[in-house]
């Protein structure tokens, strides 16, 4: 048995987005292959973004294609010359089959240790587990003493987040989508503080609890990003790991491109340019040689006196200028 793309779903997934297909069993596996028996198959909000028409870091599954997914399985046979043998655990991006032929090199053999479930190697040992890890420790970078606010804190990767944050000394506010989740999320694993976003208080806890941030760790986007975005500190990082609250909307509201961040490893960073103060001489050399040669072209967009400034203001917002908009105040 195996499960196909049948269409393209406009927002939710519907009993018709997929098919599941029965066919004749006569899997061989060839020279430097191997034949699994799927065990667990990974789900993941990325397989929503998979199945739709558009650029991304992954080419779209097609109708009529298995469905993409992450697995682990047990090779019951292997080729010639494979590299497995049989009862070797193997993960893949093997799909959603029961059985498949894969190539050697599509494969990974699971060393199984002590003290760890077979589980783990599809949630912390895996993509979840290594997104939380170089998220808050590469891209957030966070430091002991910061404050850590993770949204979809109770999930697969924000959970590991949450607790990679406390490892590392940080205030950790974890946000998620209920009471048991909260409790979890404080009980178990240790978060300073858990908000369920479904509360009617949720905004006015998340300032009460959080104050202003360091590192925002993004799984949800949507309005709980657009909050999040008003209480960063300076030099906070936004982590943009995922933003769930998206995937399934036809035309997602307000902020919706910035999908293509995540999908290009792009990143937003704000500055002001005061910052740099100390280094405006060194530009300034430069830009005045630009002019001076005339590889540097400008436009003014002057407008007389003092009394038509507030007037004018409104250039700026009409598009009336072109170049820099300036006043003349008074002649020389
Ligand atoms: P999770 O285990 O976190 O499951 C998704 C959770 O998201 C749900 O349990 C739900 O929890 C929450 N959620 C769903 N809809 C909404 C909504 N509308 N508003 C708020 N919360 C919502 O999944 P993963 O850990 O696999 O993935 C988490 C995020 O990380 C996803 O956005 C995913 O795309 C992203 N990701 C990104 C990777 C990358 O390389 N950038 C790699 C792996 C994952 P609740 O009850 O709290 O609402």
């Amino acid at each position: 048995t195996r499960v196909t793309l049948q269409e393209r779903p406009p927002e939710e997934i519907t009993p018709t987005t997929f098919k599941q297909e029965t066919v004749p069993f006569d899997l061989k596996p060839g020279r430097g292959q191997i034949l699994v028996k799927i065990l667990y198959l990974s789900l993941d909000p990325a397989l929503r973004g998979f199945i739709k028409d558009q650029r991304s870091y992954m080419r779209p599954v097609q109708i009529g294609e298995v469905m993409r997914g992450h697995a682990f399985g047990e090779v019951i046979e292997a080729g010639p010359g494979s590299k497995y043998k049989v009862g070797d655990i193997v993960e893949g991006g093997f799909g959603w089959t029961e059985y498949g032929v894969f190539d050697d090199k599509v494969a990974e053999k699971i060393e199984h240790q002590p003290g760890l479930d077979i589980l783990d190697f599809l949630g912390p040992l895996g993509t979840t587990g290594l997104t939380a890890y170089f998220g808050l420790l590469d891209v957030g970078k966070i430091k002991a003493g910061e404050t850590l606010v993770v949204s979809g804190a109770a999930g697969a990767t924000g959970s590991i987040v949450c607790q990679i944050g406390k490892k590392k000394g940080a205030k950790v506010v974890a946000i998620a989508g209920s009471v048991e989740k909260c409790q979890w999320l404080e009980k178990d694993l240790g978060v300073d503080k858990a908000l369920n976003y479904k509360s009617p208080s949720f905004y006015d806890d998340f300032k009460k609890e959080v104050g202003y941030l360091d590192v925002f760790f993004d799984n949800v986007g949507g309005d709980i990003l657009n909050f999040a975005l008003t209480r960063l500190n300076q030099k906070a990082r936004i982590v943009l790991c995922g933003a769930i609250s998206d995937y399934n909307k036809a035309k997602p509201k307000g902020l919706s491109s910035y999908l293509n961040l995540i999908s290009q490893r792009a990143r937003i960073e704000g500055f002001i340019i005061l910052d740099y103060a100390p280094r405006y001489a060194e530009a300034r050399k430069e830009i005045a040689e630009w002019l001076k040669e005339g590889s540097l072209k400008r436009r003014f967009h002057v407008v007389q006196g003092l009394q038509n400034a507030a007037q004018a203001m409104n250039l700026l917002f009409t598009g009336g200028n072109t170049g820099k908009l300036v006043v003349q105040v008074s002649q020389t």
